[in-house]
């Protein structure tokens, strides 16, 4: 197979501030890719099993460095274990350690969740904050965490930067560095609001099953006209 080697082309839109300085073409480029990704991805979806804020919350804490399938497997036997912060607050640390341990650092995932539970107990009267600021005071809640939440449980527009949308965002020039936070306000410059959580949750999934780290699969991306990525592969 082909490998393509084109000069990377530099993003253009940092000004000397730091701040965003974003062109109509750039935009427009952004958009363009959105909708080639919905016509490929038309219904993103966490894939992350809940059926409320907390239960995303425990399966968000759990992914950390595992796969959706096997937190999924896991969160069955757990979320009817645990059904309320107060029952993650008050639970058994060896227990919890048992019950979390396929995911991988059970240890410090089990303390995280009956820290957080205890948190939300304290502070949040048991209920899972609907707030950026709120949601990154719990323990172990980044901003990608609450962005999960906040897209899927509070109807928030949010963008979702994981390691993921991290790869595909900068593969695509979507973004010009490769730090988180610089990545979301990009996207959130680039995007119309309205946008951001599906938006983000599509690059996620085309780099979870095409964009792959290693191996991405250009022969069926749906913007492979749109990437200049210098690993990009040849059809
Ligand atoms: Fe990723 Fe290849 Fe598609 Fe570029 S063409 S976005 S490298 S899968």
């Amino acid at each position: 197979m082909t490998v393509l080697r084109s000069k990377p082309r530099p993003a253009s839109w940092p000004s000397r501030s730091g701040a965003h300085r974003i062109t109509r073409p750039q935009k427009q480029r952004a958009l363009r890719i959105l909708r080639k990704l919905a016509h490929a991805i038309p219904r993103p979806v966490v894939e992350l099993d809940h059926g409320n804020p907390l239960q995303l919350l425990v399966a968000t804490i759990l992914s950390a460095q595992c796969t959706d399938q096997r937190v999924n497997q896991v969160t069955r036997l757990l979320f009817s274990r645990y059904p309320s912060a107060g029952d993650y607050a008050t639970a058994d640390v060896r227990e919890l350690e048992s019950l979390v341990r396929p995911t991988g650092f059970y240890k410090s995932k089990a303390r995280r969740l009956i820290a957080c539970g205890r948190a939300l107990v304290e502070r949040f009267g048991g209920r899972v904050p609907g707030t950026m600021e709120e949601l990154v005071t719990l323990p172990g809640v980044g901003r990608k965490t609450a962005n999960v939440i906040l897209g899927a449980c509070f109807d928030t527009a949010a963008v979702i930067v994981d390691t993921h949308v991290a790869r595909v965002a900068q593969r695509l020039e979507l973004a010009d560095s490769p730090d988180p936070d610089r990545i979301e306000s990009t996207l959130q410059a680039l995007w119309p609001e309205r946008l951001w959580t599906s938006g983000s949750q599509r690059l996620l999934l085309h780099g979870r099953y095409v964009c792959l780290a290693r191996k991405p699969q250009c022969e069926r991306c749906a913007v492979y006209a749109e990437c200049r990525w210098e690993g990009k592969r040849g059809r």
